[in-house]
């Protein structure tokens, strides 16, 4: 039984060297608990700061102890009245080979709506956070031009579909022309910009030629700087993620507060811990939408229990379209 640890703690950008593998003994449940097979393996942005020893939203990983995060397994032997072998469970479960969880810790997947790694995506915590952020903080209006950045990620891809439900104007940036491509061609975003080959500001300008009312961010840095100057009056930024400098320490910048006070806009942060009343509400919608086709996803699957550090550095490097998973096991 093979598991992931967190090795060393980076001050950069995380290597092979931050993780170790290990050995170690079929566990055993106990009373309550259920031994689980790994079969999917999510990994997400936010883990990169639980690898720093820092207070948080959430506690840091632990050196020497497996690296837990959102993952889809099969439960092999139950110790529980609530789970039977056989069922498909989701949860923050350790990177391990096999598992023993406590049973309330898990919920158990609804294959009916979709296939299961879409619990990890476009059903999970990525969506929630695409709906719960677009919808209530940035509280769009038809016909409001929406800017999102990291727009072909799993939150970002999310967004900009929910964003055209809605009736918006929406304007995607991206790392590739294949994600440009798949923005306008799948996705249906109005205009994509490539912000590694383009001048994001005239871009911009050009695409949103009356200005921005609503700014999703999950990157941050150079690419805000551009959106920044370009808000409209009453403007909205959802601050979801910063990616941009999640990997370079005591980074400076961006110097936005006098674009904020131009615009009158607002900017709010949260995490989707913060909609935990309402994971149902936007859960339902979610999957409504998706049922009815105006909702579509994309995943990247890698393949090995090994590679789950791999397909982790990827997200730094926009080596994912749509959802990045881990495949270990079939079922
Ligand atoms: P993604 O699927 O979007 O994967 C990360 C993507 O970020 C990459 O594919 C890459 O795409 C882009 N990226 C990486 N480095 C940079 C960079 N330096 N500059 C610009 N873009 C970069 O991940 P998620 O959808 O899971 O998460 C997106 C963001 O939302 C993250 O910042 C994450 O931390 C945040 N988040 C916040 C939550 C909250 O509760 N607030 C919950 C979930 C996620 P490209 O090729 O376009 O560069």
């Amino acid at each position: 039984n093979r598991e992931i640890h967190l090795n060393e703690r980076p001050t950069g950008t995380p290597t092979h060297e931050h993780f170790k593998t290990v050995e170690s003994e079929q566990p055993v449940p106990q009373e309550g608990e259920v031994l689980v097979k790994t079969l999917y393996v999510s990994v997400d942005p936010y883990m990169r700061g639980r690898m720093n020893n820092v207070k948080s939203y959430i506690e840091p990983f632990q050196l020497n102890e497996p690296i837990e995060g959102g993952a889809v397994a099969e439960v092999v032997e139950s110790k529980s009245s609530d789970l039977e072998e056989g069922d498909i469970i989701t949860g923050m479960l350790p990177w391990k080979e096999f598992a023993a969880v406590q049973a309330d810790r898990v919920r158990k997947v609804d294959p009916s709506l979709g296939p299961v790694t879409t619990s990890l995506g476009i059903l999970g915590m990525p969506g929630l956070t695409a709906y719960f952020g677009l919808t209530d903080i940035g509280t769009p209006k038809e016909g409001e031009t929406i800017v999102v950045s990291g727009a072909a990620g799993a939150v970002g891809s999310t967004v900009v579909q929910i964003g055209k439900i809605l009736g918006c104007r929406v304007v995607g940036i991206a790392g590739s022309d294949e994600k440009i491509t798949y923005l306008k061609e799948t996705l249906g975003v109005d205009e994509a910009i490539n912000y590694k080959t383009e001048n994001v500001y005239q871009a911009l300008e050009a695409a949103c030629p009356n200005g921005i009312d609503v700014y999703f961010d999950n990157v941050g840095g150079e690419i805000s700087d551009a959106v920044y100057p370009q808000l409209n009056k009453f403007a909205r930024i959802v601050q979801c993620g910063a990616i941009s400098s999640y990997n370079v320490p005591n980074d400076k910048g961006p110097r936005m507060q006098t674009h904020l006070i131009k615009s009158s806009a607002l900017m709010k942060g949260f995490t989707i811990g913060d909609y935990q009343d309402r994971f149902q509400e936007g859960f339902m919608q979610l999957a409504k939408w998706l049922k009815e086709g105006k909702l579509t996803y994309e995943e990247t699957v890698t393949e090995g229990f090994e590679n789950i550090p791999d397909a982790f550095f990827g997200l730094f490097e926009g080596a994912n379209m749509g959802k990045q998973i881990v495949k270990v096991a079939e079922p």
